[in-house]
Parts: C-alpha cells; sequence; structure tokens
C-alpha cells in the first residue's frame, strides 16, 4: 500500500476511536457527554410495568384496572430521542457494540431493586432461526450477556435453549397494538420441562409488551412463578 494511503487509513482509525458513536463530535468515550445528558432517563415510571408517568403516580391506569401477568419490568430509558435511534443503529445498522455503553443505567436499577434476590435465570427473547441468519446478530442476546458482565451475580444464568420462536413473524414496530397481538400469538414454544421458579425475560425495547406477555404466558404455564421484564427502553403509553 502506498504510504499516503496508509497515513490515511490510520488517521481514519484514529479519528473513528475518537468520534461519538451516535453523533460522531470528537469524544474520548464511546457516547459523548453530550449525547449522555440527553438520554431520556425515566424519572417516575409505574411501579410495575415500568411506563414513563407524569407527576407522582406510582401506578399507570392499565395496571391499575388489570395487574399484567409478569410480574415487574424493569427499564433505564424511555422510548425516545436519542435511545430510539440508537435502538435502530444496534437492530438494523449492526452497531450491536454500542449496547455496553448504554447499560449502565439500567445495571443501577436492577442491583436497587433485585439486593439478594435476583431471578435464577435470564431469558433473552428469541429470534426465529431464519432471522437470525439474516441478521447475523441476536440484540436481546447481546444484550443478556452485557448485562450479565456487568452484574456479576454468578448464580444468574443466562438460559437461551429454554424458550423458542417457532413462528416466523412480522416486525412488530410496523403493526397496531391488535395487530401485535394476533401477529406474536403462538409465535414461541417451551422446549424442555423447567424447574425454574424466578426469571427475567431479556429485551431491547418494550412498547405494547405483546411479546414479553406471549412469552411470559409459556412461562407460567410451565411452572415459572416469577417473571420479571429487563429492557433497555420503555416506551411511553
Ligand atoms: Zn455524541
Ligand atoms: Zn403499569
Amino acid at each position: 500500500m502506498h504510504l499516503l494511503k496508509i497515513i490515511q487509513q490510520l488517521l481514519k482509525t484514529v479519528t473513528i476511536a475518537r468520534s461519538c458513536l451516535i453523533c460522531t463530535s470528537a469524544s474520548n468515550n464511546a457516547i459523548c457527554q453530550h449525547c449522555y445528558n440527553v438520554f431520556p432517563a425515566i424519572d417516575n415510571c409505574c411501579v410495575i410495568c415500568n411506563v414513563p408517568l407524569v407527576g407522582q403516580a406510582k401506578i399507570c391506569g392499565k395496571c391499575n384496572t388489570k395487574k399484567p401477568i409478569f410480574n415487574k419490568c424493569i427499564a433505564y430509558y424511555s422510548y425516545s430521542y436519542p435511545i430510539k435511534q440508537i435502538i435502530y443503529l444496534i437492530k438494523y445498522n449492526s452497531r450491536y457494540e454500542i449496547i455496553k455503553y448504554v447499560i449502565d443505567g439500567l445495571i443501577l436499577k436492577l442491583t436497587d431493586y433485585y439486593n439478594s434476590n435476583w431471578p435464577q435465570a435470564i431469558i433473552p427473547v428469541p429470534m426465529f432461526a431464519t432471522s437470525l441468519l439474516a441478521r447475523g446478530f441476536d440484540q436481546a442476546h447481546i444484550l443478556a450477556k452485557e448485562i450479565l458482565k456487568k452484574l456479576q451475580q454468578p448464580s444468574i444464568i443466562l438460559e437461551d435453549s429454554l424458550v423458542f420462536r417457532s413462528k416466523k413473524t412480522e416486525p412488530q414496530h410496523k403493526l397496531t397494538i391488535e395487530q401485535r397481538k394476533k401477529n406474536i400469538r403462538n409465535a414461541f414454544s417451551i422446549n424442555k420441562k423447567t424447574t425454574y421458579k424466578h426469571v427475567a425475560i431479556i429485551d431491547d425495547v418494550v412498547t405494547s409488551g405483546a411479546t414479553i406477555i406471549e412469552i411470559t404466558k409459556l412461562l407460567k404455564q410451565a411452572g415459572v412463578k416469577k417473571v420479571d421484564i429487563w429492557c433497555l427502553a420503555r416506551a411511553p403509553l
């Protein structure tokens, strides 16, 4: 390679390493301070489903009317700018290396909440086999791995062979709430018997909740008593 080209390549690498992953402005950290400052951490939320709430309410109207089948949802961010854009980059631009830079808030929230009463296993929402082949990576699985790495709770198992996706579904974000429920109905199956009593399902984002509700139903039918949800972002109602 011509010397000039080598230098240009080196400069490019250095520039990339010193750019914010989100806005590409110069930054010594993976995500610049300006981007961190506008991350939409949820201040007040429903104590059950974690949906962001305005004011001082502790429980959302939906959970107040009827408690969800899962026991507790924990999310750190609201599904809005720039987290919404970050999740898009992760999923559709293969920028899954970003995941490890945006989970510290979630880790703190989980540690605060569980103290010593941790779930026995965490279960990433599974992808359909051909979708995984097409995408080449599984963001919920990567998220689960990164969470476990940072939590340092060796008793928690990353359980990825219990639940599987038995039906190919349309991407949920393109559908209405009613269509999402129909689309995801019977999309998952359980692979084997389980003795877990307490697990957490891991997903990047929870919007209508149709996917996690469907998996929770299966797990509870299989004898799991407590199913929590851990996700990076929760959509407002
Ligand atoms: Zn930035
Ligand atoms: Zn709620």
